[in-house]
């Protein structure tokens, strides 16, 4: 669940599609390691589709390693009043 202090911002226009931020993210890589994982019906916190990166935030917790490996900036925690 992700936290209400903080959150993962998406800027679409310059998410390249690379998937890099799925690789890197904790919450993706916890997931993943289960033998039961199944990529094609479980959420996962960010993923890659039609060429640009979408974010669960069931999943997401707002951590920032995806933002901070993201080659177009295009990943930003904003922190929430
Ligand atoms: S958000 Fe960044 S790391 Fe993720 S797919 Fe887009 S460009 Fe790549
Ligand atoms: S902020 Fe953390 S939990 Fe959310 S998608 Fe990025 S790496 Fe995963």
């Amino acid at each position: 669940m992700a936290k209400k202090d903080k959150k993962l911002v998406l800027e679409d226009e310059s998410c390249i599609g690379c998937g890099i931020c799925t690789t890197v993210c904790p919450t993706n890589l916890k997931k993943e390691k289960d033998i039961n994982f199944d990529v094609d019906t479980e959420p996962r916190a960010i993923a890659v589709s039609n060429g640009k990166a979408f974010i669960d935030y069931n999943e997401c917790v707002a951590c920032g390693i995806c933002a901070k490996t993201c080659p177009g900036d295009s990943l930003t925690i904003e922190i929430l009043a």
